[in-house]
């Protein structure tokens, strides 16, 4: 029997291997990157087509066949495959699911992408008849009126009126065959001219210089530049430098880094069609800037995370802006992390990333120890901006009021009374993190996890940030009966309050979570706080990070030793991180600004560096004693997780495991644990841990899918949830 052909695709299903077909029954073969419909189970499954291959004779006698070829024209090219298929090897993910991923929403369904161009209502030639009008239906009547006036068509938003959806009487109309919905093709829009930026100044121009020499050929640079000293300039004329070139270029930014003004200095000066990937969009829009990235009609793709497996077949250069950022690993499913992911991306293209950030990863300083990465400083801020001038404060005897010292208090009403602004970052939401009886110390705990609640003064409940758990707040402490439960420690509403009564007259806005959940809200209050409406500004990390605001001239730090003394070791590295990004929001224009940086432990070591010398310095002093604990970046890591309703089939799975790889490891690995979570109870479930560890990296790799597929044959395996993460970035 002669040998037959064989595709294999990547069917989105918990199983880490790709699937034979044979090929559909008629038409030609279809090319790698085309989307299947293929029989999976008692159903069908849309997967894609990784490659074709001949079977050995006899092969694929009991194999189905792919029902439906579903695009015309691979939906992703062969450099997207080949990432895609390393990230699902590296992260020991399914690979269907892995390229699913990838996938824009309806497009993972199966259906058809959405034509480019533009949707238009028009009235059709039965609509047009005089006689043809909805009887009491005025919404429909003006409709249809609106329509006879643009025999062109119209877009649905231009036919909502009062903020109405003018969908539902547009469908009715339709239904009586009255409109129509067409699609007209979109002019290729033309590529809009830069508007000239800020002469670039000598560090500047030699990070330019740097990179655009490597154009054309793999290289990985480091822009460690302190805040405001102008990178986001640097990248301008890298994408202009790459779209001149006719190359297409990824730009990653942090979820919280996707500021309307960071689009809009995109869209003025990269003379560049951009298009932008997040997950806050609508479907429609998303589908239609991944397939402007992919055909090739847009240059530049900013996005978050995810954006980093987006097809784009002119790849030139790849930009990662703040790359220390946590949010660029994905905490839950497939745990990759698009900063690495875009490195091997730029390996695989052959083309230049640059990872850009104030406060550099400390993986990522190792990179540039090691040569891997080539830094480019650009040592000062731009412009006519100084760097601010930074006060560690100590507390400990400070009388508080909502947190904040007589020092901070003082500095910030000098602040307002001469008119600039004053930003109170801290990094906890709610009202009070502790709810505490002051009779029997009774504390507020969450009934499915190992941690307490935090009081919510808005909606006056209850509500744990683990799980999302909610109930109403007790009037009296349920184990003694007293009246008086108090609030203990500091969240940005009560410290929004406390800023109310200490400084009447200049009105306070709060930036967080909770306060900008409304869609539009954290625009208005952004453009409140630039328009200078509100003096005092109150947040979390979604204030610190990113955002110019020219008169911000204070910025005190409520609460720095929360990350000091934390359970994870990337803690102190964390905390130093977001102090140096938000002081970085003081004095970014031509006023000097100051730093006021609370603290309970003035003499802590780390702490007295960043404060006295730098990030740079902090950054050296916590490498160091990375390195003589064996930790990251210094060995890598791989963490099992596993949970149960009860704790003891966890532990039971991690010890078989644990078992295993201490049989089969050499000399290089390390295996800890297992050992219940750090907050062994979340959600109702228990959880453990085991770490495996090496600094050796192919080691480890090697070991990995060997590993995971004895994990899934363990018989304790099937009492547990479990999952594997590949370079954790957190410990819990
Ligand atoms: P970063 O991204 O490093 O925080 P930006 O690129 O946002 O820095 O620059 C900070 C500010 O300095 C911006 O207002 C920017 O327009 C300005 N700026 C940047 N480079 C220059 C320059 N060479 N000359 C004058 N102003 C500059
Ligand atoms: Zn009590
Ligand atoms: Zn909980």
């Amino acid at each position: 029997m002669p040998p037959r052909r064989l595709l294999r695709v990547a069917v989105p299903a918990p199983v880490r291997t790709l699937f034979d077909y044979l090929p559909p029954a008629e038409g030609p073969e279809p090319a790698a990157g085309t989307r299947l419909r293929v029989p999976f189970g008692r159903g069908e499954r849309c997967g894609v087509l990784v490659d074709a291959h001949d079977g050995e004779a006899g092969a694929g006698m009991d194999l189905k066949r792919v029902a439906a070829v579903l695009d015309a024209e691979p939906l992703l090219g062969a450099a997207d495959l080949s990432l895609l298929q390393w990230a699902a090897r590296y992260y020991q993910h399914p690979p269907g699911e892995v390229v699913a991923a990838a996938l824009p929403l309806r497009l993972r369904q199966g259906k058809a992408p959405l034509a480019g161009g533009r949707e238009l209502w028009r009235l059709t030639a039965a609509g047009r008849l005089p006689s043809s009008r909805p009887p009491r239906a005025p919404r429909q009547e003006r409709l249809i009126a609106m329509l006879a006036a643009a025999p062109d068509g119209l877009a649905t938003a231009d036919l909502a009126a009062g903020g109405a959806s003018p969908l539902q009487p547009l469908r009715a109309l339709a239904a009586r065959g009255w409109v129509e919905r067409v699609v007209v093709p979109a002019p290729v829009a033309p590529t809009p001219p830069a508007e000239p930026g800020p002469t670039l100044n000598a560090a500047q121009a030699d990070a330019v210089a740097s990179v655009t020499a490597a154009l054309g050929q793999f290289a990985a640079f480091l822009v460690d530049g302190v805040t405001g000293s102008g990178k986001t300039e640097v990248y301008l004329a890298l994408v202009r430098a790459a779209v001149a070139r006719r190359g297409q270029v990824l730009v990653l930014v942090p979820e919280i880094g996707l500021t309307p003004q960071m689009l809009e200095r995109f869209r003025r000066h990269a003379g560049a069609r951009i298009v932008v990937l997040h997950s806050g969009l609508s479907e429609g829009d998303g589908e239609r800037a991944w397939l402007a990235a992919r055909d090739g009609s847009a240059d530049v793709l900013i996005g978050t995370r995810s954006a980093v497996f987006a097809a784009l077949p002119r790849l030139a250069l790849v930009i990662v802006d703040e790359e220390h950022d946590p949010s660029y690993k994905q905490q839950e499913g497939f745990r990759y992390s698009a900063r690495d992911v875009a490195v091997v991306r730029a390996r695989e293209a052959g083309c230049p990333v640059v990872l850009g950030s104030a406060t550099p990863s400390l993986e990522s300083l190792r990179n540039a120890q090691l040569g891997r990465y080539r830094t480019l400083r650009l040592p000062q801020r731009a412009g006519t901006a100084t760097a601010p001038r930074i006060d560690l404060v100590d507390i400990r005897a400070a009388p508080l009021a909502g947190g904040l010292g007589p020092v901070s208090q003082r500095l910030a009403r000098e602040t307002v009374a001469r008119g600039e602004q004053v930003l109170l970052f801290l990094n906890r939401r709610g009202y009070a993190p502790v709810v505490m009886c002051h009779a029997c110390g009774w504390v507020a705990e969450c009934r499915r996890c190992d941690a307490r609640m935090t009081f919510h003064g808005a909606d006056s409940a209850l509500w744990c940030h683990h799980c999302g758990a909610q109930r109403p707040r007790p009037p009296s402490c349920p184990a003694c009966g007293t009246a008086d439960l108090r609030d203990l420690g500091q969240g940005t509403e009560r410290l929004e309050e406390a800023v109310a009564r200490l400084f009447p007259g200049h009105p306070a806005v709060r930036i967080d979570r909770d306060s900008t959940r409304r869609r539009g809200a954290l625009e208005r209050s952004i453009e409140g706080i630039r328009s200078g409406r509100f003096p005092l500004l109150v947040g979390t990390q979604m204030l610190a990070k990113g955002h110019h605001f020219p008169n911000v001239t204070l910025v005190v730090v409520i609460d720095a030793d929360q990350g000091l003394y934390g359970t994870d070791f990337r803690a102190s590295e964390r905390m130093a991180q977001l102090i140096e990004q938000v002081a970085g929001r003081a004095g970014r224009a031509d006023k000097p600004g100051r730093v006021l940086i609370q603290t309970r432990h003035p003499d802590h070591p780390l702490l007295q560096l960043l404060v006295r010398d730098g990030y740079a310095a902090f950054a050296r002093a916590a490498l160091a004693e990375r390195e003589a604990a064996r930790l990251p970046p210094f060995v890598h890591q791989v963490l099992w997780r596993a949970e149960a309703a009860r704790p003891e089939p966890p532990a039971v799975f991690l010890e078989a495991l644990a078992d295993l790889v201490r049989r089969q490891s050499g000399p290089s690995l390390e295996v800890w644990g297992p050992v219940p979570a750090p907050m062994e109870r979340r959600a109702g479930r228990y959880r453990a841990h085991l770490l495996v560890q090496s600094a050796d990296r192919p080691a480890l790799q090697a070991g990995l899918a060997h590993w995971v597929e004895a994990a899934i044959a363990l018989p304790e395996a099937r009492r547990v949830r479990w999952s594997v993460d590949v370079d954790p970035a957190e410990l819990h």
